[in-house]
Parts: C-alpha cells; sequence; structure tokens
C-alpha cells in the first residue's frame, strides 16, 4: 500500500497542543482532585443566564442554525455600536483566524505575526501554504515598528493578539494608531482581543474607532474567555461589509450551533458575570503575582487573565512534576520559550496550591 500524500507544508506542521484536559491527567497519573490552570478559562465558570438559555434551546436542535445568526449579530452590533454587516460569528474566534488566512492569503500571500504569539497564526497561514513571517518580540511585547518594517508586497494579512498571548502584554492606543497609519489598507490587520475585557489599562486601544472611522481592520473577539463559555466555541469577527462579505464566501454555512447562539445572545446580558468575573481576576492576578515574586519566581507582569512565569530550569519537568501533584498547567517550549510555563488565574484555593506547587517543584531541583 502507497502512503497518503501529505503535502509539504501540512508535513511541516505541528498539531496544535492545548492544554492538557483534567479527566486525561487524571486517568494517566491515577490522580483525584487536580486543578487546570493552562487554558485560560474563566474559574467562575459559565453565566448563569447563558446556561438558561441553553436548557431552553435544547428541544429546538433537531433544527439547524440560523445560518447568519441573526439575532446574535444583531445584539452584538448593538453592543458594539456597529452595523449587523460588520459582524460575523465564528466557531471560536480561532475558526475566524484560519477563515482569515484563507480568504485573503490567495496564492503567493504572506502572513504576518510576532514570533510568540497565539501559535494558531502561524498553522492557518501556513495550512493554506502561505508563508508566515515572524517578528521578534520586544521587552516580551508585539514590536509594532519592527512589523511595519516587515510589510512587503506579498503580505495580505497581519495578526495582533492584544493582550498578547503567552506574554500578557498589550500594545498601546498611540502605538496602534502609529502602526495602522504605515500599512496600506489593502493589508488586513487582525486584531485578536480575546482578553480584552480584562483590561483595565487607559491606553489600552478601542480598535472599533478605527472601524468606526472607515479603517479596514478585523478585530476578533471570543465568549470562551470572560464569558466561561469556551466548550460552546463561540467567537466573532467586527470588520468593515468588504472584507467579512469576502470571507462570507468561504465560511462554513453553519458555522456557530443553535446553542451557542442561544447561549451567548443570554451571556452578553449578563454584564454582572462579566464585572464579577473582571474584578475576581484582579484581584487574583495582584494575590498571584505578589506570590510569585515572594516565593522568587520570574514573570512577565499581566494585563489579562494569565501570567507567563520563567522558570529559570527546564519548564517541561517542572511541568511534569506540577502535574503528578495534579496542577495543570501549560509548558511553552511550543512558543519557543523552554524555560517558561503560562499559568491561568484561578480560584483562591487554586492559586494558593499552584503557587505551592511551583514553589515546592522548583525546591527539589
Ligand atoms: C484563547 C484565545 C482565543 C480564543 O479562541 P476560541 O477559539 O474563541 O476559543 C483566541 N485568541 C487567543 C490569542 C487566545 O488566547
Amino acid at each position: 500500500m502507497t502512503s497518503v500524500r501529505v503535502p509539504e507544508h501540512i508535513a511541516s506542521l505541528q498539531p496544535y497542543l492545548p492544554g492538557k484536559p483534567i479527566e486525561e491527567v487524571e486517568r494517566e497519573l491515577g490522580l483525584k482532585d487536580s486543578i487546570k490552570l493552562a487554558s485560560n478559562e474563566n474559574p467562575l465558570g459559565p453565566s448563569p443566564l447563558a446556561l438558561e438559555a441553553i436548557r431552553e434551546a435544547l428541544p429546538g436542535i433537531h433544527r439547524y442554525p440560523d445560518g447568519g445568526g441573526y439575532y446574535l449579530r444583531e445584539a452584538l452590533a448593538r453592543a458594539c455600536a456597529l452595523s449587523i454587516e460588520q459582524v460575523m460569528l465564528g466557531n471560536g474566534s480561532t475558526e475566524l483566524v484560519e477563515l482569515f488566512a484563507r480568504t485573503f492569503l490567495g496564492r503567493e500571500g504572506a502572513g504576518l505575526m510576532a514570533d510568540q504569539a497565539f501559535i494558531m497564526y502561524r498553522i492557518a497561514v501556513t495550512a493554506v501554504n502561505g508563508n508566515a513571517i515572524t517578528v521578534p518580540l520586544r521587552g516580551m511585547r508585539h514590536d509594532l515598528p519592527a512589523m511595519a518594517r516587515r510589510v512587503t508586497p506579498d503580505v495580505r494579512i497581519i495578526y495582533i493578539a492584544n493582550p498578547n498571548n503567552p506574554t500578557g502584554t498589550c500594545v498601546t492606543s498611540q502605538e496602534m494608531e502609529t502602526f495602522l497609519a504605515e500599512i496600506p489598507d489593502d493589508v488586513l490587520v487582525v486584531v485578536d482581543e480575546a482578553y480584552r475585557e480584562y483590561v483595565t489599562a487607559p491606553d489600552y486601544p478601542d480598535c472599533t474607532a478605527w472601524l468606526k472611522r472607515g479603517r479596514r481592520i478585523a478585530i476578533l473577539r471570543t465568549f470562551s474567555k470572560i464569558y466561561g463559555l469556551a466548550g460552546l466555541r463561540l467567537g466573532y469577527a467586527l470588520s468593515t461589509p468588504d472584507v467579512l462579505g469576502a470571507a462570507e464566501r468561504v465560511r462554513s454555512p453553519f458555522n456557530t450551533s443553535s446553542l451557542a447562539q442561544a447561549g451567548g445572545i443570554a451571556a452578553l446580558r449578563d454584564t454582572g458575570h462579566v464585572a464579577r468575573s473582571r474584578d475576581h481576576n484582579a484581584r487574583e492576578l495582584g494575590f498571584l503575582q505578589a506570590g510569585l515574586i515572594r516565593i522568587g519566581v520570574r514573570f512577565t507582569p499581566s494585563v489579562a487573565n494569565f501570567i507567563l512565569v520563567d522558570t529559570g530550569r527546564d519548564g517541561d519537568v517542572i511541568f511534569a512534576e506540577m502535574m503528578r501533584s495534579g496542577v495543570i498547567v501549560r509548558p511553552m517550549r511550543a512558543y519557543g520559550m523552554p524555560s517558561c510555563l503560562r499559568v491561568t488565574v484561578g480560584l483562591r484555593p487554586e492559586n494558593e496550591r499552584l503557587l505551592e506547587t511551583l514553589a515546592s517543584a522548583l525546591s527539589h531541583r
């Protein structure tokens, strides 16, 4: 039998490695009471209003969902003061990362991104046989001037995570303004704002302002993080009607489920849950960062709901040791930072256990 033929650009890809599910870790290591602080999920759980709406939508799941996601898009458009033609739904925002690459790269196109940003950008560009051009971070932040200098005529799309994953840093409104002024507007700038709701810095850009002024830009947002609906798979893009009209040709027709649409509408209304989640995160982010200083572990100060920690050792070893104690974090070798771990802000007892386990794993080596 011949082996299946995989094109070179696909064979060169490493599959995306998600955070290890609790069930898998417990099965493999025979553990109980593990905690997962590996995927930046909301420790307070989903919005109760979203759960209620999903339960109410259940009897209708023999029907296909509204392929156009009208009511949720309308609610999002209203919340963002944009028109419904400026909103597109995705099966998580990662689907939209891929959809934009498929729509805009063409045969010869390149995609530009930071070398230590969300790995899906590189996978999405490479998967459509595009050239993924990466630019080093500077002081753990996106180096927007350097990225602007790398824009060659073949670059069709630029991905910027703001805040960035895995560093937890963000670019300012002024930096974004300068950057956008330098980028030709036929290059699609995609700003991934998965963690935007956690940011309290006053100079954090509101990217919809550029959209409202007619600047062609795409903003990605998600219900997976502060809304606590990662398992539902729901994200959205805000952009210009011409960008979304092009992407609409490629979008899979029923990419968001009826349950996701119902849950999303209710979650959006549950501003109390978002506020509680934001307050909780601000408090516990402070607690964790103070704890890291106390145990003498270096980290990058974060504006999001996770922290990049530099163990100064082999991060895979520390990761494995912590996992044996039932604390699942994210090793960062795949991001080119082999001594680092990314830890998610959890509930207070989880954060205490994280600090203890990390300190103990470091003291053993
Ligand atoms: C978690 C995350 C997302 C969200 O992905 P979904 O597919 O919406 O769950 C998007 N971008 C970044 C940078 C993330 O860290």
